[in-house]
This record gives C-alpha cells, sequence and structure tokens, in this order.
C-alpha cells in the first residue's frame, strides 16, 4: 500500500518497499509493484523519485561506527 506523505505544501507518495518517494501516486504504485515481485528496483521506475536530504537518523549513526 502507497503511502502518502505531506512535505511542505506537497503531497508526496512512498512505495513501502524501498522508501522512495515520488510526485505521482501512479508511479509509486509502478514502484511497488516491482519491488514485491523484483526484490529490486526498477531504474527506469525510481529516475522519477524525489530526492531529498538524508534523515539525521542516518547520519548520526554513521557518525557513531568509529
Ligand atoms: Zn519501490
Amino acid at each position: 500500500m502507497v503511502n502518502a506523505i505531506r512535505k511542505d505544501e506537497k503531497i508526496l507518495y512512498q512505495c513501502e518497499e524501498c522508501k522512495l518517494r515520488y510526485k505521482e501516486r501512479e508511479t509509486a504504485l509502478k514502484c511497488e509493484t516491482w519491488c514485491r515481485e523484483h526484490k529490486s528496483c526498477n531504474l527506469e521506475i525510481i529516475k522519477y523519485a524525489e530526492k531529498e536530504v538524508e534523515e539525521n537518523v542516518e547520519n548520526l549513526s554513521a557518525s557513531l561506527n568509529d
């Protein structure tokens, strides 16, 4: 099930499998269907994903790796 996410004034749709976000719900659905069937991402689909700044959680765990 694709998640709808509010990002500022925009609505984005997130593939539950790979967590990538898209402007179009249809694209997110295609991604999710593909991810579920193939257990990998389709480059032709993920090129439409919204690029975002990485969340702080990730930076934090990376810095603790030393
Ligand atoms: Zn996906």
